[in-house]
Order: C-alpha cells, then structure tokens, then sequence
C-alpha cells in the first residue's frame, strides 16, 4: 500500500502561507494582482483561468480576465501584454495556452516581462532556472517539488526518471530533481527499452499525456510515482498518465489523478504572483 501524495492538503497548506502574504502586500497599498488572457472559447481553457480566478480570490490576488475573441489578431494580443507590462499595479501576467492557430504563442511569451512571467516560460526565466538562481519556477515541476518536500521525499542521490520532455514540464522538471542532487534520465518518444530505464527509478515523473501509460510492471517496488498526466480515458473519466490501480500496491508513494498535481500547479501559481508583487514593492 503506497502512500497517497494528497495535493489537496498540501496545497491548502501552501494556499493559507500565501494569504498572509497577500494581506500584508494590501496592507501596504500594494496588493497583488494577476491579469490572465484567454482567447477563444476553448472549453478546457476557460474551466482553468475559472480555477485560477477562484485560487486568486481566496488568496487575496486581484484578478483581472481579458477574454479576446478567437479571431482577435496577434497584434491585439502583443498590444495588451505591453500596456499590462507597463501598468505598476499588475504583478503577474498569464496568458491561457493553446492559443488560436494564427497566433504565435512563442511571439506572446517573449512579450511577456519577465518580471511579470508568473508560469515561467519566457526564455530569460527558463535560463535562470537552468543555472540556479531564479525568481520563479514553472508551476506543475515547481508543485511537484513541493509535494515532495511535503512528505520528506528525499532526492539526494536518487534515480529519478522523468518521462516527458517539453518546455513546460518535462525540461524544467528533470533541472530541479538535478538542482536536488537526483541522478536524472529523462526519457521520451524515442527512448529505447522505456520499462529497463523506469525499473531503475527511486523516483519516476510522468508527463507524456497517454492515458494510464506507466504500468504496474515499469516501476521498482518502493518507487515514489509522480503522475502530471491528465487525460479522457475511453469512459470520458479524468485520469492520468499513471495505471494507478497496478502501480498503487508497488509503489512506496503515489499521487492520484485528480488530487494530485494539478492542484499542486495551481498553488505554485499563485505563489509566482505573491513573488511577483514583492519583488516589484521591494516587500
Ligand atoms: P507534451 O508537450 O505533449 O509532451 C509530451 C512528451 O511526452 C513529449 O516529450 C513526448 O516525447 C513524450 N511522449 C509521448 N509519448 C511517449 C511515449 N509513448 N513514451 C515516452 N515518451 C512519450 O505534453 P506536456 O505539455 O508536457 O503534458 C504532458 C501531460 O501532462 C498531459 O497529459 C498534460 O495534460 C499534463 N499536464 C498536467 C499539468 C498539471 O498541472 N497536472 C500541467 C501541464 C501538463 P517526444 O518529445 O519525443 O515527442
């Protein structure tokens, strides 16, 4: 019997530490402050800048939506990302991915000031990331680590296997379970004997988004198993990239799906935009 790595109290814990941040940054005069961006109607992406507005809210952050159009153009977008750059009141700014096909999102990203980048995706916070010493940290690797810290997970010298290698997860995760001492593999589409290398694992991530991918037989008994995964399976259920049901009885720890990550993801959001609003009100 693994134990469950509950995201829902740990980041409820991380949640109450922000609020007294936040009060004291309004306190000052200088409450914090998230401007989020969607565009479009995609019905995944509004019922996350809900979560994200709700989050604010019971936190204390002032939250301002910008809905724009499917069709509003890429100029319009780059236009509001420099007058919320230059507004002092705004802290963060995040705009909702995917955006609409005619938009380039690597164009929008760059816009973004990196002082207000509170997902952590524009390239001068990816390199401080890269060597160490940055201001925020990409939020579902970031909540990752919490959890683990949560539950003492030790990663000094461990195996740790991460599977998935984009931008938003997979790189920033392996650099921190690396900045943790973790021996790192990070594993992908190409990688050969994929079960060999997550036998190996004290600690195996999974972000590849396949439904149940990661199966009781690829994990060491006494792994601790990180599942970012969130996919429809056939019975249109939430469920993640992890075969929770065989990897359960092996593995030393384990995060569900939901309950897991993501509320972990959304924590570490708000704790960028609480940085933010300290770092520009020198609080
Ligand atoms: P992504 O950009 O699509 O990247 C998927 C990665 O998985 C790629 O590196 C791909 O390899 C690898 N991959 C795909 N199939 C594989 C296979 N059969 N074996 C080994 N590697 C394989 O995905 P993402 O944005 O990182 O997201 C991954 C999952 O996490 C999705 O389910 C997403 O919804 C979820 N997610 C959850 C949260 C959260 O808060 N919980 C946040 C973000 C994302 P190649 O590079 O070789 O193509």
């Amino acid at each position: 019997m693994a134990i469950i790595l509950d995201g829902k109290v740990v980041s409820q814990k991380v949640k109450d530490a922000l609020k007294t941040r936040a009060a004291k940054l309004a306190e000052n005069g200088n409450p914090a402050a998230l401007a989020v961006i969607i565009v479009g109607d995609n019905p995944a992406s509004r019922v996350y800048v809900n979560g994200k507005k709700r989050d604010c809210e019971e936190i204390g952050i002032i939250t301002e939506e910008y809905a724009l159009p499917a069709d509003a153009t890429e100029a319009e977008v780059l236009e509001l990302v420099n007058k919320l750059n230059n507004r002092a009141d705004m802290s963060g700014i995040l705009v909702q991915l995917p955006l609409p096909a005619h938009i380039n999102e690597e164009k929008i990203i760059n816009a973004i000031s990196p002082d207000k980048d509170v997902d952590a995706f524009h390239p001068t916070n990816v390199g401080k990331i890269m060597i160490g010493n940055y201001d925020f940290l990409p939020c579902t690797p970031a909540g990752v680590m919490a959890m683990l810290d949560a539950y003492d997970i030790p990663v000094d010298g461990k195996e740790c296997v991460v599977i998935g290698r984009s931008n938003i997860v997979g790189k920033p995760q392996a650099m921190l379970l690396l900045h943790k001492n973790g021996t790192v593999t990070i594993c992908h589409s190409r990688t050969k004997n994929l079960a060999e290398v997550t036998r190996r694992a004290d600690i195996v991530v999974v972000a590849i988004g396949k439904a149940e991918f990661l199966t009781g037989d690829m994990i060491k008994p006494g792994a601790v198993v990180i599942d970012v995964g969130m996919n429809k399976n056939v019975d249109g259920k939430l469920v993640g990239d992890v075969n929770f049901a065989e990897c359960e009885p092996i593995a030393a720890a384990i995060t569900p799906v939901p309950g897991g990550v993501g509320l972990m993801t959304r924590a570490i959001l708000m704790e960028n935009t609480i940085i933010a609003a300290e770092k520009a009100n020198n609080a």
